[in-house]
């Protein structure tokens, strides 16, 4: 069949100028900063100016555990603003951007797909507006000061081995993650061995994602732990004197990025945060911005809702004061097969009862949910495979669960796909029916935090942690640390740690490999599994596909 790619949709794009759109936002020409002619920043003036206006109603896009494919969190994001837009709503949506290493890699790009993406999908999933460029930067220029500190004598008795701040790029090299530097002699400083990670993985990106000005940023930069000394007392950036010119260094990348859908409407695409180590939503600062400026604002929340809807409600709401007035569930009928039991390579074929059986994914998503105090709607985005009767199982399954699924065509139809949907979440965000709390409060012990999510979400009947892990935990509150959240870090396909327990598991324990830190972003990652904060190339990368073709277009991108 004839299905144009997501990169020649977005080719065939209507765009209007990014004034145009600013415009429909109310935003000034001259308090847009443009990148080229369908990219602008916000500027930071018009965003303090705009403060004291009431927020719009706040959407929240998650999945149930996904395939590795994605379920169309973006897709659905993206189709949902369409959707409000095209029944008469003011609605805007809020998006990461994009990391190179899954754009050559495996995942492909993070613009949405089929009618239903943000464009310049192209200059999106690539250098954008350099917001990634400044965050490697300023990441990169504390590492330097912080080797050069040692170099010329290191007055702040740094502990060599304890440097506990990285390097980071934002590509996929597994060949990074472990050297050795300052080989070659003695004018070249100290050998010691370090690694690179992504730059989403950066703590940098975290705090550019949860600070809500500048001021905020130069606090939370100066905050980063970067080192010990050997009586394992901590080494701050704000030691170290680089949160002055990092914050410098980020100063414009602060500022939110416009850019449209397919269908004309605003969309604010900033930071990209990693949803394992990190929270995995796009900046506080474009999320309340846009609340300022629309009536309705669409936001993503990365992986699915056991690990990105619980950190978008107990991290990024918490910090910012964010209270999502509607939930939308993304399920597909692939997952939900892949849940019950399929293999990948057999999701083509119909399969009622491994749907059924799927469901129970589904159910505790929506059980899990709703204990946050949110009305929960399930979207069934599409696919063309999809048969009548795997439909009709999730929709009357839904039921049962005393909610409400819709089938959603977006990807295929763009908005007219998704005012069905569209209408229903208009009219619960309005109604207020939301009665918003984080899961946890602050003064909770921070191993009683990592139970709560443990048995709440993940429905595990044990924690499982070393005594150095509870240790550790204890030795932060008493440093002043046990008022923060946790940020989980785990597979995304599975409730528990085992990718491979899809479903609803129960009977499972969570154990907890690792603690740490972020002192600047503010939260403490709690490690339980494997999680690569230096992904790798897999044998045939998507890269080997992309190229220019003879006029001169970007084809292989998706
Ligand atoms: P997520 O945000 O959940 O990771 P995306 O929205 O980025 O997922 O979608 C992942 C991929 O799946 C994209 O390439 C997108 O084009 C594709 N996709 C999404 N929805 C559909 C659909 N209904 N039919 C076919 N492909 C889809
Ligand atoms: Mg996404």
């Amino acid at each position: 069949m004839g299905f144009k790619t997501d990169i020649e949709i977005a080719r065939e794009a209507s765009k209007k100028p990014i004034q145009q759109i600013g415009a429909g936002l109310g935003i000034p020409e001259d308090s847009l900063i443009p990148f080229g002619h369908d990219k602008a920043k916000v500027a930071a003036e018009f965003i303090a100016g705009v403060q004291d206006r009431p927020n719009g109603k706040l959407i929240l896009v998650t999945a149930i555990n996904p395939t590795p494919a994605g379920e169309g969190k973006t897709t659905t994001t993206v189709g949902l603003g369409d959707g409000l837009n095209a029944i008469g709503k003011n609605a805007a949506i809020c998006i990461r951007e994009a990391s190179l290493g899954p754009c050559f890699g495996m995942k492909g790009g993070a613009a949405g797909g089929g009618y239903a993406q943000v464009v310049p999908m192209e200059d999106m999933n690539l250098h954008f507006t350099g917001d990634f460029h400044a965050i490697t930067s300023a990441h990169n220029l504390l590492s330097a000061m912080i080797d050069n500190h040692i170099y010329w004598g290191n007055k702040l008795e740094i502990d060599e081995r304890r440097v506990v701040w990285r390097r980071v790029m934002d590509m996929n090299d597994r060949a990074l993650r472990d050297i050795v530097t300052s080989l070659g002699g003695v004018s070249n400083g100290f050998p010691r061995q370090t690694g690179f990670d992504i730059t989403v993985a950066s703590e940098v990106m975290a705090i550019l994602c949860l600070s809500n000005d500048l001021d905020d940023l130069q606090r939370r930069l100066g905050d980063i732990i970067v080192a010990y000394t050997r009586d394992r007392a901590p080494i701050y950036c704000r030691d170290i004197k680089a949160d002055g010119a990092m914050t410098v260094l980020l100063q414009q990348a602060m500022q939110p990025n416009l850019v449209q859908t397919l269908e004309n409407n605003p969309a604010f695409v900033h930071g990209g945060p990693f949803a394992n180590i990190a929270h995995g939503c796009n900046s506080v600062v474009a999320t309340t911005t846009a609340l300022k400026l629309a009536d309705y604002v669409v936001t993503e929340a990365g992986f699915g809702a056991d690990l990105g809807a619980e950190k978008f409600m107990n991290i990024k709401c918490r910090k910012a004061g964010l209270a999502p007035d509607c939930v939308v569930l993304v399920a597909t009928v692939r997952a939900m097969k892949m849940n019950g039991g399929v293999a990948k390579v057999d999701l083509g074929a119909e399969n009622v009862d491994a749907v059924k059986a799927g469901c129970a994914n589904l159910g505790r998503h929506i059980g899990n949910l709703k204990s946050f105090g949110v009305p929960v709607v399930v979207a069934i985005n599409h696919f063309t495979g999809d048969t009548e009767a795997e439909v009709q199982a999730v929709l009357d399954y839904v039921r049962t669960q005393g909610s409400e699924a819709h089938v959603c065509r977006h990807w295929a139809e763009g908005s007219a796909g998704i005012t069905g949907l569209a209408t229903r979440v208009a009219q619960i965000a309005d109604s207020g029916v939301s009665q918003f709390s984080p899961l946890y409060p602050d003064d909770m012990r921070l191993f009683q935090k990592i139970e709560t999510i443990a048995k709440r979400i993940y429905r595990a009947d044990e924690v499982l942690a070393d005594k150095k892990i509870r240790d550790q935990l204890r030795a932060w509150e008493e440093a002043g640390f046990g008022n923060l959240p946790v940020c989980m870090a785990k597979t995304q396909y599975s409730f528990s740690t085992d990718p491979n327990l899809r479903g609803a598991p129960t009977g499972h324990s969570l154990p907890v490999r690792e603690v740490r830190l972020s002192a600047g972003a503010g939260f403490i990652v709690v490690i339980c599994g494997e999680i690569m904060t230096m992904p790798g190339l897999p044998s045939v990368p998507s890269a080997e596909a992309i190229m220019l073709n003879d006029a001169g277009q970007i084809d292989g991108l998706f």
